[in-house]
C-alpha cells in the first residue's frame, strides 16, 4: 500500500469533517460558542501553530507557558472579582477545573478530619454540573444534590445549607447552572459556608466570561465573602478553541493542594499544577490570543450583542403558546419547557419541539426530565444557549422556535413520560441503535431521551456507555 499524501489525508479529514454539525454561524445552539469574529479564530490558529511543539509539562523548560499561564490568571482574577491574593491555574477545561477545585477541597477535609472513616461529601443544589458527580466518583466522595424547587431552577440557600455536616468537604454555587440559565444565590451560600469553615466553590464554567458584562446580575464572584474557588471556561464564552479553562482560588493553601508534586522515583522531579502530564500547549496559546486580542473591551462589546440576542429570543418564546421558560435565567443559558397550564390540545412538548426545530435548520439540545431525593420532578426541557452569532440569524430562528412549535402542538409527549420504565424486550439495542446512527449520521435525541426517563439511572447510564463504545468502535 502506498501512503497517501498530505493532500490527500486532508481531503480525508475534510470528508470526516461532513459528519460534523456546523461549528459557526449559529445554527448549533449548544457546544459552540461562535464569536463571530472571523479574525479571532485565525489568531487563535496562528498562535497555536507557534507552539506546536510545545510541551506544556515544564513551563521552566517552556518559559512561554508560565508567561502565558499567569498572563491568562491576572486576566480572570480582575474580571471574576480576584484580589492580589487570588491565585489559580489554566485547565484543559471546566471538567478538569472543577476536578482540581474538588481536589483540593478533600486535601483539605483529610487534614481536618485525620483518621475519619467517613466518606467527605460535596453539597450542591441538583442542577450543579455533572463534573462534580464525576470528580467524586474519581476521588472517592459522595454528592448530596440538593432539590432545587422545579418551576425555578433554584433553591433558597437554607434548604442546601440544612446539609452541611462533618462530612462536607466542599459546598458549590452555579453561576449560572447549565441546565436552565439559572443563578444560585451565591451569597447566602458562600456565607452560611464559611460560617462553617468550608470551601465554597462558585461553578462560572459558562457565565465566568460573560455574566462580567450582563446587566443586573447580582454578585456571584470571587468578590462574595466566602467563595475560595471559581471556575470559568476559556473555551466557552471566552470564545477560545476548546481545551482552555481556568481555575482561581482566593486560600492558596487551597490552590496548592491542587499540585501533584513526586520525588521518589528514579526518574525527572515531577510536579504537575494540573491533571495531566505531557501536554499541548496549544490551547493555551490559542486562549492566550484570544484574550489577549479581545481584552475586557472586547468582551463587553460581545456581551452586549449577546444580551440583545437572547432578549430578542426570549421575546419570540413568550409569545409561543404551549411553551414556558424555567425559572428566570440571568445570561444567555434558557430551558424551555411545556407549560404546564394549558389543556392538553395547547401544549407543546421541548423534545418534540427540538426535533420540528432541526428539521428547520436549528440544532436545539434536549434534556431529560428528573425526578429530585424529595420526589419532585424537574420537567423534562429544551435548553439554547445564546452566543454573539445568533444576532445575525434572528428572524430565521425566531421563525423556526415558532414554526416548529406549531408542527407539533397538541401532540401528546414521548412514550417514556407518563408510561414508566419499558418492559426489558422493548429496550433497545444499543449496540444496533450505535451502527445504525453511524451509517445514517442521524440518532433519534428525543427517543434517547424518553429510555433515559424511563429507566433507572444504572441501566440508562450503562445504556449510553454501550452505545458510545459502539459508536466510536473500530470499523470492521
Ligand atoms: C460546560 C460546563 C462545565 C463543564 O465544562 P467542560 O468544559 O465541558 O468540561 C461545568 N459547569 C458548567 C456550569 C458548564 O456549563
Amino acid at each position: 500500500m502506498t501512503q497517501p499524501t498530505p493532500d490527500q489525508v486532508l481531503a480525508q479529514l475534510a470528508a470526516y469533517r461532513e459528519h460534523d454539525a456546523p461549528t459557526h454561524g449559529g445554527r448549533v445552539l449548544s457546544y459552540v460558542y461562535d464569536s463571530g469574529l472571523a479574525e479571532l479564530d485565525e489568531l487563535a490558529g496562528a498562535a497555536a501553530a507557534q507552539v506546536q511543539a510545545v510541551n506544556a509539562l515544564d513551563p521552566t523548560t517552556f518559559g512561554s507557558v508560565a508567561l502565558m499561564q499567569a498572563d491568562l490568571v491576572t486576566f480572570a482574577r480582575d474580571v471574576l472579582g480576584g484580589g492580589p491574593g487570588t491565585v489559580g491555574a489554566v485547565t484543559s477545561g471546566g471538567t478538569e477545573s472543577i476536578l482540581l477545585a474538588v481536589l483540593a477541597a478533600r486535601e483539605r477535609w483529610r487534614e481536618r478530619h485525620p483518621g475519619s472513616r467517613a466518606t467527605p461529601r460535596i453539597v450542591a443544589p441538583s442542577t450543579a454540573h455533572a463534573a462534580f458527580h464525576k470528580a467524586a466518583h474519581y476521588l472517592g466522595l459522595e454528592v448530596t444534590a440538593v432539590p432545587v424547587d422545579p418551576a425555578s431552577g433554584t433553591l433558597p440557600a437554607a434548604r442546601l445549607v440544612e446539609h452541611l455536616d462533618d462530612a462536607t468537604a466542599l459546598v458549590v454555587a452555579s453561576a449560572p447552572a447549565y441546565p436552565h440559565g439559572v443563578l444560585d444565590p451565591v451569597a447566602e451560600i458562600a456565607a452560611a459556608a464559611t460560617a462553617r469553615d468550608l470551601p465554597c466553590h462558585v461553578d462560572a464554567c459558562v457565565g465566568g466570561f460573560v455574566l462580567p458584562w450582563w446587566p443586573g446580575a447580582e454578585a456571584w464572584d470571587l468578590s462574595v465573602p466566602g467563595v475560595t474557588s471559581i471556575s470559568a471556561d476559556l473555551h466557552k464564552f471566552g470564545y477560545a478553541p476548546k481545551g482552555a479553562s481556568v481555575l482561581l482560588f482566593t486560600d492558596p493553601d487551597l490552590d496548592r493542594a491542587r499540585y501533584y508534586a513526586l520525588t521518589d522515583w528514579p526518574g525527572y522531579p515531577v510536579v504537575n499544577p494540573t491533571a495531566l502530564g505531557s501536554r499541548s500547549a496549544m490551547s493555551l496559546a490559542a486562549a492566550w490570543a484570544v484574550v489577549t486580542r479581545l481584552g475586557p473591551q472586547g468582551y463587553a462589546g460581545l456581551t452586549a450583542s449577546v444580551v440583545e440576542a437572547t432578549a430578542s429570543v426570549r421575546q419570540v418564546l413568550d409569545r409561543v403558546r404551549g411553551l414556558r421558560l424555567v425559572g428566570e435565567p440571568v445570561g444567555p443559558l434558557l430551558a424551555v419547557t411545556t407549560d404546564p397550564g394549558l389543556p392538553e390540545a395547547e401544549r407543546v412538548d421541548p423534545h418534540a419541539w427540538a426535533t420540528a426545530v432541526a428539521r428547520r435548520g436549528f440544532v436545539l439540545q434536549g434534556q431529560p426530565a428528573l425526578t429530585q431525593a424529595d420526589g419532585t420532578t424537574i420537567p423534562r426541557s429544551t435548553h439554547l444557549t445564546i452566543t454573539p452569532v445568533t444576532t445575525r440569524v434572528l428572524a430565521e430562528l425566531g421563525r423556526a422556535l415558532t414554526d416548529g412549535a406549531d408542527d407539533v402542538r397538541g401532540r401528546p409527549p414521548g412514550p417514556a413520560a407518563a408510561e414508566g420504565p419499558p418492559g426489558a424486550g422493548a429496550l433497545p439495542d444499543p449496540v444496533a441503535l450505535a451502527h445504525a446512527a453511524r451509517e445514517s449520521g442521524e440518532l433519534d435525541l428525543a427517543a434517547v431521551l424518553a429510555l433515559i426517563e424511563g429507566l433507572p439511572r444504572e441501566q440508562s447510564a450503562g445504556l449510553l456507555v454501550d452505545f458510545l463504545a459502539a459508536f466510536t468502535a473500530p470499523r470492521a
